[in-house]
């Protein structure tokens, strides 16, 4: 029986902390189990740990620890997850709390088994401040907690408390538990062609077996990826499992989950950071309880509590969003493949162009390689020819060449879509003083300010500060003297617009599509057919399919290949081959024209070829030469402060310390890419080794030899994307 025991909370500056188990509450405190314990004046929550895995470091003796208050009526966090929690904090060197935190995100796991929002009543306040009055118009028909609802209408929550006791905004009571239902596999199967019905099986095996087992679903775009994995997720459900769909965007999400309802006849249950409180309450708790059958979700769905998964999915797994970025860098790809092994259930990554790594572990014979050779139903893949724009160049000032051009009209005229693609929002990248040559920066960060038309104003993309767009230049005043350099979508649609006056254009980028409705809408304005050119961010390279798009332009194929990035040519490659995979899904022929300068690049001529082969064989041998991974690994050390002095010296002080062996090579300290970011001067230092160096276990020695201010932070960026 279980007297003491270990308890790790979300705290990331406490350790583990031992208590008494009372008695009567024996028998509900096992290891899993969230507990409500005392930490001096105040109550807080935690998980029950498996004693022999944390360190005892706790020097209370029996007698003197402070019992449980209670077990939370909410099932135990399941072993796998916890040994999920373990890895992560060891591998990506992140606190342990912190990884837990990302299992139990705030407000989830209450004893509270009701929840309740609020929505407008038909009782007006008697008394009407001018607080109450915004409060009301902007709560319209939304039915929220009350912090969200103060947030939404921009008024304190004490206004919100007030409208309740004066019975304008009435109580509506759910229950946390309530089921989702339960997916019909057999609701709408499709039926599969020979290629994709053996690809099925393979995962329906998988399935049936319940080991691990890592899958590469290859397929070229369009060949039924989705439908394939379906089947694999009507086995997991049939054999009452449960099933993890993590996508790369939330605005991916809307039109997934219509397709999956067309499916199985009812929607997943998803799990991403828009969600209300009451949602994510609801949708935890039933994935806990096993009552969430299929849950589609951004990364953060990783760490869900499910107690009996039976298949994993990544979609779109070459995606660079999987990186999280910040707090815990994990790569949720990698996560992912993890969770597989320690709940023993297969993992399904879908891609038509796979990273570098995954194909890797193929040749490794560590995943298995499933593959769609054909797309579905005889659609050919689209020809894609390049433009040099040095020798076709456009106009001054203009960005779509005369070949491109005269494609868009033809298309236009034969009533048919086309998509043209830049992956940079706004207007224009740089404004620039053409009197003094003054460029509009961030103040808070190294970039420039970026133009945005449509809101009148300039963003920075790195921190998101704006400003309103000046008339003068802030330097020297002269009027009218501000240029717009380069292009942006905005500005490839006014161009579009001022070429064909006739045509509906549509822009396509995290600043129009921010919620799942304007995505809802604009699906249907392409399927309605009252769009007729779309131009768009790598927001639209992914899981759309329009079956009158026929024509796809690159404007700039150029532009991810300039800077120094380790992965420039194989994230030129995979956006360029997502985004012409776009073109003629159906029964149109589709066609796909590059811009380019740099027609003698490999991963251009690679592209126009269509031979990926050989790319990635280049590919692999040049990373290999450097050893660069997957053959060797690298780890960022950033270290920022507030104050540019503090964060030299530190980055120095570490640079003086850096460990010594063989296998290892340490470059810099130097100024981060991106010197400043949100006010903090940043240095970093990169660690190469060797695939079989511990890079962990060397790095908390070299951190753990040198001490730095409180004002700096030093982070650690494990397997890191943008160097
Ligand atoms: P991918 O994910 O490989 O790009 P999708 O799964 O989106 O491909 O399939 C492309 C299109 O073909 C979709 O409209 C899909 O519904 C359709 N499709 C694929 N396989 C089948 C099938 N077996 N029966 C009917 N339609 C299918
Ligand atoms: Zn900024």
């Amino acid at each position: 029986m279980m007297t003491r025991v270990r308890v790790l909370t979300l705290n990331a500056a406490l350790g583990p902390l031992d208590y008494r188990v009372p008695p009567g509450l024996e028998g509900d405190v096992l290891p899993g189990s969230i507990v409500e314990v005392p930490l001096g004046p105040r109550r807080i929550i935690g998980v029950v740990w498996d004693q022999e895995r944390l360190p005892d470091d706790s020097e209370v003796p029996d007698a003197k620890l402070r019992p449980i208050f209670a077990a939370l009526p909410v099932p135990p966090i399941p072993a796998p997850l916890r040994r999920l929690v373990e890895w992560v904090a060891d591998y990506y060197m992140a606190p342990l709390a912190a990884v837990l935190r990302m299992a139990m995100p705030a407000g989830v796991a209450v004893g509270e088994r009701v929840i309740t929002e609020y929505r407008l009543s038909d009782t007006s306040p008697a008394r009407l401040t001018p607080q109450r009055a915004q409060a009301l118009e902007r709560i319209g028909e939304f039915q929220a907690s009350v912090s969200e609802l103060a947030e939404k209408a921009e008024v304190s929550v004490a206004v919100i408390r007030g409208l309740i006791k004066a019975g304008a905004l009435e109580a509506i009571e759910t229950s946390a538990d309530a089921p989702y239902p339960a997916p019909l596999p057999t609701h709408a199967a499709p039926s599969l062609n020979g290629e994709q019905h053996a690809a099925a099986n393979r995962i329906i095996q998988a399935v049936d077996a319940q080991q691990f087992q890592t899958f590469l679903l290859d397929g070229v775009t369009g060949s039924g990826k989705t439908e394939v994995y379906f089947e694999g997720i009507a086995q997991a459900v049939r054999t009452g499992g449960q099933v993890l769909v993590l996508l790369p965007e939330i605005a991916l999400t809307q039109p997934f989950l219509k397709r999956f309802e067309a499916r199985f006849g009812v929607a997943p249950t998803p799990w991403h950071s828009g969600l209300k409180q009451s949602e994510r309450r609801r949708a935890w708790s039933a994935v806990a309880r096993g009552q969430a059958q299929v849950v589609v979700g951004a990364r953060s769905a990783l760490f869900l509590p499910f107690p009996q998964l039976s298949l994993l999915v990544v979609d779109e797994a070459h995606e660079t969003s999987f990186k999280q970025e910040d707090g815990v860098r994990y790569h949720a790809r990698d996560v992912a493949v993890m969770r597989g092994k320690f709940e023993e259930c297969p993992v399904v990554l879908a891609t038509a162009t796979p990273a570098l790594e995954t194909r890797h572990q193929v040749s490794l014979g560590r995943y298995e390689e499933i593959k769609l050779a054909a797309r579905f139903g005889g659609a050919q893949l689209p020809e894609i020819t390049g433009i040099d724009l040095l020798e076709t160049p456009p106009d001054r000032q203009r960005w779509i060449a005369p070949p491109l051009v005269a494609a868009i009209d033809e298309t236009f005229e034969k009533g048919e879509q086309a998509l043209l693609f830049l992956n940079r929002r706004g207007y224009a990248p740089l404004t620039l003083c053409r009197h003094c040559g003054y460029r509009i920066q961030c103040p808070h960060c190294t970039s420039w300010m970026v133009e945005h038309k449509i809101t009148h104003r300039l963003a920075c993309h790195h921190c998101g500060h704006v400003m309103p767009s000046p008339r003068a230049c802030p330097e020297c005043k002269e009027e009218d003297a501000l240029v717009a350099c380069g292009p942006g979508v905005e500005r490839i649609a006014d161009e579009a617009k001022a070429l064909f006056p006739q045509a509906r254009t549509a822009i396509v980028t995290s600043d129009t599509l921010w919620s799942p409705e304007k995505v809802a809408e604009f699906v249907a304005s392409v399927e309605a057919g009252a769009v007729d050119i779309i131009i768009g961010t790598q927001l639209v390279t992914k899981g759309y399919h329009f079956p009158n798009l026929t024509l796809v332009g690159v404007i700039d194929a150029d532009l991810g290949l300039e800077g120094g990035d380790l992965r420039a040519a194989e994230r030129c490659f995979q956006q360029i081959s997502q985004v012409a995979g776009r073109a003629g899904r159906a029964t149109k022929p589709g066609r796909v024209l590059i811009q380019t300068r740099m027609m003698g690049a490999g991963v251009i001529k690679a592209l126009l070829s269509g031979d990926a082969e050989r790319f990635y064989a280049a590919e692999a041998e040049s990373r290999r030469h450097a050893e660069a991974p997957p053959y060797g690994r690298y780890a960022a050390i950033i270290v920022s402060s507030e104050s540019a002095d503090a964060a030299a010296e530190t980055a120095r002080r570490l640079g003086r310390a850096a460990p010594q062996r063989d296998g290892l090579h340490v470059y810099g300290p130097a100024p981060a890419p991106l010197a400043q970011l949100r006010g903090r001067w940043r240095h970093r230092l990169l660690v190469h080794a060797a695939r079989t160096t511990n890079v962990q276990g060397v790095i908390q020695h070299w951190l753990g030899s040198v001490n730095w201010p409180t004002s700096v932070r030093v982070n650690v960026d494990i397997d890191p994307y943008s160097f």
